[in-house]
């Protein structure tokens, strides 16, 4: 399986606690970034001849941030220069301040079946404290227009002030709105950020409440039919994140745009995160990667038992031992001797026990070396 990545790096305003490459004060250049993007597919298209894709995901940034025509027209030059396969899940990106009927008319005549709404909290002015651009009832009027369509909610845990009463509140809007995934999550205050200073004035909640969040956000979620298939993603059965689940089983994917990283062939590629030499680049016909290594042996079975750690599918040894012809327990014994509690064997599939899957960082750092 292959997926397709496309990164669209304008937002409205920045969040306080975000630290992607998006840009709040360059949708001048929108358009000429565009253009760029539909070359870079063209590029990566021919090279790429020959492999079928099964997902496309627009990601951001705020991909629906710009006029929908662009997204259109890359999704047209997607179809030109890529093949995908017969059913492909084609996800964008949206948040609740920047969508119109039109938009979104516009996004399913491009072909895209797959919504991910960033609602965060179902409190306004914990939406205020994060810098969001949205309120809840944006976030409302966002889902209905989407009524009956494929649709995920982003939640966050983490933030300040934050209860278990808002918690509720907010999954009861995600589910009530009609996602039938959503995707929870733990505020990672990043050292640059603004929300930084608040966590480091302790005013953030700490690593026990989060996970006593979690674990209620997590119960709350099972009864309302959402199950667990990644540690931060729950959703109704059938409806796991294609393009999500591929990089989680080290399918490979080709990233396109400022900072997008791609993954094909046994190498990993990673894009300039300057948005003006990754025009120049292009403009200039080369391709704007700033890193490519070819993946070693060790660093592909280490991925592929931390990535398969992370998911409730776990690490398949049979898939392991037809794919590097050896035995994972034997080749990470010491780190599987340490962890082996925490873990819970099936026939041939090994996953980390429920309980432990919120911290699962702690066991999965016992295999970095
Ligand atoms: S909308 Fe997303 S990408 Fe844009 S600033 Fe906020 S968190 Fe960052």
């Amino acid at each position: 399986m292959a997926g397709i990545y496309l990164h669209i790096p304008f937002c409205k305003q920045k969040c306080r606690y975000c630290d992607f490459v998006s840009f709040c004060n360059r949708t001048d250049v929108a358009e000429a970034y565009m253009a760029c993007l539909l070359k870079e597919i063209e590029m990566r298209g021919k090279e790429l001849a020959g492999k079928t894709f099964e997902t496309v995901y627009f990601g951001g940034g705020t991909p629906s941030v710009i006029d929908p025509k662009y997204i259109y027209a890359a999704m047209r030059q997607i179809k030109k220069c890529f093949a995908l396969s017969a059913r492909p899940e084609i996800t964008i990106e949206m948040n609740p301040g920047t969508v119109s009927e039109q938009k979104i008319a516009l996004y399913k005549r491009a072909g895209i079946n797959r919504f991910s709404i960033g609602l965060q909290t179902a409190i306004d002015a914990q939406l205020e404290d994060l810098g969001r651009i949205h309120t809840v009832r944006e976030y409302l009027y966002c889902t209905s227009l989407l009524r009956g369509e494929n649709f995920s909610a982003d939640v966050m845990l983490g933030i300040r002030g934050q209860t278990k009463e808002d918690v509720k509140k907010t999954i009861e809007i995600a589910a009530g709105s009609g996602a039938k995934h959503i995707s929870m999550y733990a505020l990672q205050p990043e050292d640059g950020t603004p929300i930084y200073t608040d966590y480091l004035n302790g005013e953030l909640p700490d690593g026990d409440e989060v996970a006593s969040l979690y674990d209620y956000g997590r119960e709350l979620l099972a009864e309302k039919g959402f199950y667990r298939y990644e540690v931060s993603n729950f959703c109704k059965k059938g409806y796991e994140s294609r393009h999500n689940l591929n990089y989680w089983k080290r399918g490979e994917y080709v990233g396109l745009g400022v900072a997008a990283s791609s993954f094909f062939s046994g190498r990993r590629l990673l894009n300039t995160t300057d948005l003006d030499e990754y025009m120049k680049c292009i403009l200039s016909g080369f391709y704007p990667v700033i890193d490519n290594e070819e993946v070693s042996d060790r660093d592909a079975r280490f991925e592929f038992v931390m990535l398969g750690l992370r998911t409730v599918y776990g690490v398949n040894a049979g898939e392991y031992r037809k794919a590097f012809g050896s035995d994972w327990k034997q080749d990470f014994s010491a780190a599987y001797g340490r962890t082996r509690k925490y873990l819970q064997e099936e026939g041939d599939v090994t996953r980390i026990k429920d309980e432990y899957l919120f911290v699962q960082n702690q066991i999965l750092s016992e295999y970095v070396n």
